[in-house]
């Protein structure tokens, strides 16, 4: 990185922490105080609630509350091994500009830095599940999201050096952080849906946008007409690469759940009896434009978010996007 920030002795040490990607990139909005907690997002549109969904106690939103002094929060670190440092943390009511500052900084501590900036991304991220999917908190849950995530960084530090900037091996059931784990840290992330009814031939198209962290920057819908489902999938995907070209994205991995229109990316011969190639051909004339670029098929389960944005766009017939909050629709459940 050529600027000042990599002169930053805190920049130094986050960037060379043995830590996911996608971690480091949450430790470093934790540092410049852009975790987009309800009360930081606050600061850009009024009325904007603000309260801690997690705990209910009252309390505001605040990214020191999520991680250090919510209620659910606490109950995760009491069954690490940190529970005693974290709680000492929590009494000293420090920012988490200085958290992030001590845990990398303190010799007597910092070489636990990596596990405890592990957990407090599996809080931040069942915080996010709970607060844009509904789903129910459960700290044994988030737990076991951190062991795995424990695990994971070993498993692929361990291999990076063999399959760094090789393409990632098929595995089945893939995740998305698995997918994550091996692109760039400045890699952008494109969920694309469709949704179609086949008796009244309309369809939805559903854009989700967020950083390599998983942190939503933006949402696009697009209500339309198509003849039958795989073209809906397609054109979402065109509707996708789009999309970033617009934004001025460099790095993207556009994710899709529907198998054929990705697998059609990713053969090199294009033996797939896939009827939209005109649309493929399309957005393959268009990512030329990115540095890099890669196309993943994921299950819904990790795609829930566009799913339930092209769902609403296909039913309201909305169309339009949203950038920087996240929309009222994203938000509440269906
Ligand atoms: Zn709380």
């Amino acid at each position: 990185m050529n600027n000042p920030q990599s002169v930053n002795p805190v920049y130094k040490s986050l960037w060379s922490l043995p830590i996911l990607s996608k971690v480091q990139i949450f430790v470093w909005k934790c540092y410049e105080y852009i975790l987009p907690a309800k009360t930081v997002l606050a600061r850009f549109s009024n009325g904007h609630d603000t309260l801690c969904s997690m705990c209910n106690s009252g309390s505001h939103e605040l990214p020191e509350h999520i991680i250090l002094h919510c209620d659910f929060s606490k109950v995760v670190w009491s069954i690490t091994p940190f529970a005693d440092a974290i709680e000492q943390d929590s009494s000293l009511n420090i920012n988490l500009k200085d958290w992030v500052i001590k845990w990398l900084t303190d010799v007597a501590i910092n070489k636990n830095a990596g596990d405890v900036f592990s957990i407090a991304w599996s809080i931040w991220k069942d915080r996010c599940y709970h607060v844009f999917q509904g789903k129910n908190l459960n700290h044994h849950l988030t737990a076991r999201l951190f062991l795995k995530l424990v695990n994971d960084t070993k498993l692929y530090l361990h291999n990076s050096d063999i399959h760094v900037n090789t393409r990632s091996v098929l595995v089945v059931d893939k995740t998305i952080d698995q997918v994550t784990s091996s692109l760039p840290i400045d890699c952008h992330v494109v969920f694309s849906d469709a949704s179609y009814d086949k008796d009244t031939n309309l369809s939805g198209i559903g854009l989700v946008l967020t950083d390599l962290a998983g942190s939503f920057i933006g949402c696009k819908l697009k209500a339309g007409n198509v003849r039958k489902a795989e073209e809906a999938e397609s054109l979402a995907l065109l509707e996708a690469v789009n999309w970033a070209k617009d934004k001025g994205l460099d790095k993207v991995c556009f994710v899709s759940d529907a198998k054929a229109v990705i697998d059609s990316f990713s053969s090199s011969n294009s033996q797939s009896h896939w009827e939209n190639k005109t649309v493929i051909d399309d957005c393959k004339s268009i990512i030329s434009c990115f540095s890099l670029v890669r196309f993943e098929f994921l299950k819904r389960n990790n795609t829930m978010l566009a799913d339930k944005a092209a769902k609403f766009c296909r039913r309201s017939r909305t169309s339009g996007e949203w950038m920087g909050y996240i929309p009222e629709f994203l938000n509440s459940t269906m």
